[in-house]
């Protein structure tokens, strides 16, 4: 199995650097998780023949999703015309999204996606990747992903802050795709949505992951010293997510 990161920044793009966005790739399968500014973009460089299986929206925050606007023109009136694909986001999504776009039953937006509402605890399979979703805490209904293909799982946090259910789904992850939004020090406190680098490397070493991969940082961290604040406190292998890495789950 493998991870494309599309876009990896928290909260709002800047120049590279497209927001959350992944693409994760087993056995010919291909699932997209999120959509967040510029990773239509990048889907475009990442996979040019279009060929996508799903899309999982994790939240309806716009740094997660407001690129479906731009992945429903591509798949519309690209070169790689799209319909019906499977698209999975917790209830209520799919109904905000399409009322910004004012679609109403049988607008193309409701063709080019196949919209399915899921929810904490269910799961399901898409190609050769069995997926399944548990709820974090955060200011939105927020899925985290669990993607297990070939004998390897990778598990992407989402949004969240400490609690939810996320560690239990993380727990034995081969990779851990985890938020590290926030600056250490006892601001972190102040924001009980999200995770500090240490808050994530502490979780990580908590589920016993073998990995730990840091994204949705905040536009003016330093990703070197993430990691190494991540690092301390799990003991064991992070990097960050930059936009465009391949990492082998
Ligand atoms: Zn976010
Ligand atoms: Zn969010």
């Amino acid at each position: 199995m493998r991870l494309r990161v599309l876009g990896s920044n928290g909260t709002y793009p800047t120049p590279g650097r497209p927001c959350s966005g992944y693409l994760v790739e087993a056995g010919g399968t291909r699932v997209m998780l999120d959509a967040g500014p510029g990773t239509a973009a990048a889907l475009q460089e990442a996979a040019p023949d279009g060929a996508l299986d799903a899309l999982v929206v994790t939240h309806a925050h716009p740094d997660h999703c407001s690129d479906v606007f731009h992945l429903f023109n591509l798949f519309r009136f690209g070169p790689v015309a799209r319909q019906g694909l499977p698209a999975f986001a917790p209830e209520g999504v799919a109904a905000a999204l399409a009322a910004f776009l004012g679609a109403g039953e049988g607008h193309a937006f409701h063709r080019v996606f196949a919209w399915r509402a899921v929810g904490p605890g269910d799961a399901l399979r898409v190609g050769g990747i069995d997926l399944a979703f548990a709820s974090t805490h955060h200011q939105l209904p927020t899925l985290a992903v669990s993607l297990a293909a070939e004998g390897r799982r990778l598990v992407y946090s989402a949004d969240t802050g400490p609690g939810g259910d996320l560690p239990a789904l993380a727990a034995g992850a081969d990779l851990l795709l985890c938020e590290a939004t926030l600056p250490d020090g006892p601001g972190a406190a102040d924001w009980p949505y999200h995770l500090s680098a240490t808050a994530a490397g502490t979780l990580a070493r908590e589920a016993g992951v073998g990995r730990l991969l840091l994204t949705h940082l905040a536009p003016m961290l330093d990703p070197a010293r993430s990691v190494v604040e991540a690092s301390e406190a799990f003991g064991g292998p992070v990097e960050w997510a930059a936009p465009g890495r391949e990492v082998q789950v």
